[in-house]
């Protein structure tokens, strides 16, 4: 059986890599339009050593998804390449939002969930008190925004100052557009069950059954993250190592390349055919697509139109990513870095402190993440390098009062880099397998526009989809 594999992003190449566990034998071809394996994750060494992550920086090691990242980078041989920030590391434990004009630290341990801290007006505590006392709502919902339901358990202060942010850090979102499902159907679920999140919770503490059934994976690895108390981590050349690993690993094994090459054309007959920009066509059994929906939904509009609609329901946001590093060691406060309330309606998602989370003592490296969902209210699509960074210059210099050139920096911009899941995504997909299904096609889908948009998430959905085929 011959399978082809759309995309050499983490997604791909995982699927390559847990399509060839489960059979030595696949014959995989990996069809990837650019020059590079890695997708979004791309990690720039400068001449000093430091490293510009241009997409994802960090992993977290927790649960079933981030136990089985750890496996993998075990059975890939990376673990000790892996550097890790541990949970009592200023990075771990000062996150900080910029809300009404200000910088503030968030709660970061169980005491200070008892203190007023700004910009709350109350301890955060008491908002458990409103989920308590607040009903379940008298029609069953669905599904809705994750900020309207934070917002109708704990009022709008969480909506505001903590998920909208969150939202904005982990996917360039608006909190009020995107799924509950997306980070807290367990939370969802308890609500709709028990009336109240907080019952639903002491709900399942009491409950032996549940954490019988509890998916507790084990590897050494993961066993390290625990008694080192890893927060998240990275490798000490940056996340790229784990594309370019991956790439290694699959090649030795087999898998053939198709550099450059990018897909054209589909068409699913007795065998699938895949037209790439160079000319050649492929022919294979099967067909997994790691691309965006957005990109794979181009491909299938003449032929499958249904489909195609479907899939362009899952839109993405465009950001552009500054990297910025000065030479000399500024006086910001350590921490993660902060992220950016969008009632701020600035052009910034939020800044992250590099230096701060990789130890360069010497020197202030800063990350600034600009647009997401409000990328075309500040930016268009000719909006140029210089002005990015003037953008970015800008914020800084008011938020963090750095106002000095930097003495290195690099701009980039990243169209259509992260899919949202927006009210309604879980259904969504449930009609785009339906119509796989029902036309037997030997199509199967895995990378960030389905099952989660994390690295974690992105690793376990191809093994999962390797496991089903
Ligand atoms: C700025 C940013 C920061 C992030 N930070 C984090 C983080 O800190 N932690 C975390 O866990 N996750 C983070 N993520 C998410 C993480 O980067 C993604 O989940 C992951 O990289 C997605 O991998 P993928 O393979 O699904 O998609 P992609 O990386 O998009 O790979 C898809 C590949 O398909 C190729 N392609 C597209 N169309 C075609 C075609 N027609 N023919 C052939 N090839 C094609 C593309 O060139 C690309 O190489 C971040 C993402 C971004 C953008």
């Amino acid at each position: 059986m011959s399978t082809t594999i759309l995309g050499g992003g983490l997604g791909g190449l995982s699927a390559a890599y847990y399509l060839l566990k489960k059979d030595p034998k696949s014959v995989i071809t990996l069809v990837e339009a650019s020059n590079r394996v890695g997708g979004w994750i791309k990690s720039n060494t400068q001449d000093d050593g430091v490293i510009f992550e241009q997409g994802p920086r960090t992993v977290r090691p927790k649960g079933p998804q981030g136990a089985n990242t750890l496996a993998l980078i075990e059975e890939l041989d990376l673990s000790s390449h892996i550097k890790a920030i541990p949970t009592y590391h200023p990075a771990a434990t000062k996150r900080m939002i910029y809300a009404n004009s200000k910088l503030h630290l968030l709660p970061a341990s169980f005491t200070s969930l008892f203190k007023k801290q700004t910009p709350f007006s109350k301890p955060l505590i008491s908002l458990l008190f409103k989920d308590v006392i607040t009903g379940k709502p008298a029609v069953a919902i669905k599904d809705e925004s994750i900020y309207d339901f934070v917002t109708r358990r704990f009022g709008t202060e969480v909506g505001d100052y903590l998920i909208s942010p969150m939202i904005c850090g982990i996917c360039g979102g608006d909190a009020k557009q995107i799924s509950v499902k997306f980070l807290m159907e367990g939370l969802f679920e308890k609500e709709q069950k028990h009336g109240s999140i907080t019952r639903g919770i002491i709900a399942s503490w009491l409950n032996k059954e549940e954490k019988k059934n509890e998916n507790k994976p084990r590897n050494d690895l993961y066993q390290r993250s625990i008694n080192e108390r890893w927060n998240v981590y990275t490798f000490d050349n940056g996340i790229e190592s784990l594309p370019k690993r991956l790439e290694e690993v699959c090649r030795a094994n087999g898998t053939r390349f198709e550099m450059d090459a990018k897909c054209t054309g589909l068409d699913f007959s007795a065998k699938i055919t895949t037209e790439l920009s160079n000319g050649r066509v492929l022919t294979s059994d099967k067909l997994i697509s790691s691309i965006s929906a957005e990109n794979l939904s181009a491909l299938l509009i003449n032929k499958h139109p249904d489909l195609a609609k479907l899939l362009q329901r899952i839109k993405t946001v465009t950001l552009a990513v500054v990297n910025l590093q000065f030479n000399e060691k500024l006086p910001i406060e350590d921490g993660f870095g902060f992220l950016v309330c969008p009632k701020e309606n600035r052009p910034i998602l939020g800044v992250i402190y590099d230096s701060c989370c990789f130890s360069y003592t010497d020197k202030t490296v800063l990350t600034v993440m600009l647009g997401g969902h409000w990328f075309y209210d500040h930016f268009n699509d000719n909006t140029s390098e210089e002005e990015f960074l003037h953008v970015a210059l800008t914020q800084v210099a008011d938020i963090l009062k750095i106002d000095q050139l930097p003495d290195n920096y690099k701009v980039n911009l990243l169209k259509n880099a992260i899919p949202q899941y927006t009210v309604g995504h879980k259904e969504n997909l449930e009609l785009i397998q339906r119509y796989i299904d029902a036309k037997r096609l030997k199509l199967h889908l895995c990378g960030s526009s389905y099952h989660g948009v994390g690295i974690n998430d992105v690793i376990m959905s191809a093994r999962n989809m390797a496991d089903e085929i």
